[in-house]
């Protein structure tokens, strides 16, 4: 088991398998000039599949993939069945912006994929556009459409709020929720990425898009969809999905943080707000054994900050330059 220095239990790992994107959502990429690794610098599928077996040996049971867009990997099913058959893995999921989900939703739920969450911040053709600068709206609908009928679940629909964006759409969001097994989450936007989007102006604070979702009841424990995140979820009364929350600036949710996050160049961050990580890639490369990776990361887990500062960096937004498709959102 891995517990960190403040005696939270570490059993979640977010792995990135790509920075590339096939959208550049305007609060998380810039339209032109975004530098992606190049290829042999990204860990391979046996690289994951090694690194994920030291995890789950030392305590992580939860493993989401993520990016980047996970899905733009050609070998994105081959990773999800190395990881899917790795002992000790007992949740494997997977985050997108469900562009190619379409297409891919039955080979990764074969692969042994068990759910997805579908970032989607718009449900009007062309303000999807504009957020996302080139997506289009009927692909991902798609690959929601395709996810349910593959059998992921739960499919969880993603949604950044942000003023000026989409915070008009919040009560038509969450009343997808009602007559589908959808769960929507809305995200507060955070200061991210090097696009100068966020901003106070910007910011829409949890109690306002609360109010937004319409009537909600609190659900508890044994009623909330799986998920190892730091959600808080209610449910529309008679509704057959759920209605979430996630805040980073309005409520803390570092208390109850249970997880890490491994870059795809291997860089193992141990909090999203982290400014370093641990090279695991060097090592792995290198030769190193089991016993020196499962060091390696028992080591980062150690430093694990108490909870990330990132109220005191939406001051000083612009000055953050790091991209959530680098670190792995
Ligand atoms: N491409 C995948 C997707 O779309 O879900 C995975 C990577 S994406 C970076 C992960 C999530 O981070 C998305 O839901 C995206 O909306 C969110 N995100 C990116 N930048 C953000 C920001 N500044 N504030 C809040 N959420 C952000």
């Amino acid at each position: 088991m891995l517990t960190d220095s403040f005696a939270r239990r570490i059993d979640y790992l977010r792995l990135s398998v790509t920075d590339r994107c096939n959208l550049r959502c305007v609060y998380c990429l810039p339209a032109q000039g975004a530098s992606f690794s190049p290829r042999e610098d990204v860990l391979s599928p046996a690289e994951i599949e090694r690194l994920a077996r030291v995890f789950a040996g030392a305590g992580i049971s939860n493993v989401r993939l993520t990016g980047g867009e996970p899905l733009v990997r050609p070998d994105i099913v081959e990773v999800v069945e190395r990881l899917a058959r790795v002992p000790g893995i007992g949740d494997l999921s997977l985050s997108t912006n469900g562009v190619l989900l379409g297409a891919l939703a039955r080979p990764l739920a074969r692969a042994g994929l068990r759910r997805v969450n579908i970032s989607l911040d718009s449900l009007d053709e062309e303000r999807f556009r504009a957020v996302t600068r080139f997506g289009r709206l009927d692909e991902v609908r798609a690959g929601i459409d395709a996810a349910l009928a593959a059998g992921l679940s739960p499919v969880k629909l993603n949604v950044v709020v942000a003023r000026g964006l989409n915070e008009d759409e919040v009560a038509a969001f969450a009343a997808l929720t009602q007559s589908a097994p959808l769960h929507v989450r809305f995200i507060e936007l955070m200061p991210m990425g090097e696009t100068g989007f966020f901003s106070k102006e910007r910011w829409v604070p949890l109690a306002e898009i609360l109010a937004a979702a319409g009537p909600l009841e609190p659900l508890s424990g044994a009623e909330r969809p799986v998920g190892h995140g730091p959600a808080r979820y209610y449910r529309r009364p008679g509704a057959r999905g759920t209605v979430g929350v996630i805040s980073a600036l309005s409520c803390g949710f570092c208390a109850s943080c249970n997880r890490l996050r491994l870059t795809s160049r291997g860089l193992l961050v141990p909090c999203l707000d982290g400014e370093t990580g641990t090279d695991l890639r060097g090592p792995l490369r290198r030769g190193a054994d089991d016993g020196e990776l499962r060091r390696l990361l028992e080591e980062t887990v150690r430093t694990k900050p108490r909870e990330h500062a990132m109220a005191a960096k939406a001051e000083a937004a612009a000055a953050n330059p790091r991209f959530m498709c680098a670190i792995g959102g």
